[in-house]
């Protein structure tokens, strides 16, 4: 079955968001199958968001991202890799929908509180960088 990564961002933690994110993924009905909350070290953000590595932002969200908790989870169902980014809502919460997570929640790009894997690869490799096999059930 299809797995994606959801990530809750510090400034969900923070604003105590997290309970009303993960509601969402078990309403839809997908299955939470790993979840752990944890201060992300550097290399590990460095290596999660590599792909922006030549972004000028990227620095500062490396940074940004390692200073306190996130909330880490693996989610299972038909189609939850697209099914997961649509309920996310755009990258920048003020493209995001009323009714998607961020559009819903937040207002600025820096700040729009959750990830989601962008195929079923990147959840694949999102999913061995966090977890260790033995905590997926
Ligand atoms: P995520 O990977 O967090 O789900 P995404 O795939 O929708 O987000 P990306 O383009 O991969 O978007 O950017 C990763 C993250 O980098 C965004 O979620 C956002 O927090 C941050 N980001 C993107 N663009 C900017 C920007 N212009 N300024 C500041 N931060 C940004």
């Amino acid at each position: 079955t299809e797995r994606t990564f959801i990530m809750i961002k510090p400034d969900a933690v923070q604003r105590g968001l997290v309970g009303k994110i993960i509601c969402r993924f078990e309403e839809k009905g997908f299955k939470l199958v790993a979840m752990k909350q944890k201060i992300g070290s550097k290399e590990l953000f460095a290596k999660h968001y590599e792909s922006l590595k030549k972004l000028k932002f990227y620095d500062g969200l490396v940074a940004y991202m390692a200073t306190s908790p996130v909330v880490a989870m693996v989610w299972e169902g038909l189609g939850v890799v697209k099914t997961g980014r649509l309920m996310l809502g755009e990258t920048d919460p003020a493209k995001s929908l009323p009714g998607t997570i961020r559009g819903d929640y937040c207002i600025e790009i820096g700040r729009n509180i959750c990830h989601g894997s962008d195929s079923v690869a990147s959840a694949n490799d999102e999913i061995a960088l966090w977890f260790d096999d033995s905590e997926l059930c």
